[in-house]
């Protein structure tokens, strides 16, 4: 459970510029390799939230977080799975 943390029924669309997002795989596993190799220091999270979230004000577009991934949970916006693109959303309200 995600104490605190209620997304909207918002879809995709429309929804402000995003360049990494970090998706469902994330979820319970919080590995935090992403967290070190960032270079602009921008994937955040808190104790009340399951997953790290990335700032889309910050995200420099690098790629470096990608691979370092466990879980494979990291995706350019573009190329996020159909059925994880609610986290486009997820992931821009955390910092809001
Ligand atoms: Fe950080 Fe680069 Fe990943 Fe953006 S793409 S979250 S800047 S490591």
């Amino acid at each position: 459970m995600a104490a605190g943390r209620e997304s909207h029924s918002v879809g995709p669309l429309e929804l402000p510029a995003v360049a990494y997002v970090i998706t469902q795989p994330c979820i319970g596993v919080k590995d935090a390799s992403c967290v070190e190799v960032c270079p602009v220091d921008c994937i955040h999270t808190d104790d009340d939230s399951e997953m790290y979230f990335i700032d889309p004000d910050e995200c420099i577009d690098c790629g470096a977080c990608v691979d370092p991934c466990p879980v494979d949970a990291i995706f350019p916006e573009d190329e996020v799975p159909a059925e994880w693109t609610s986290f486009i959303k997820i992931n821009v309200d955390y910092f809001k």
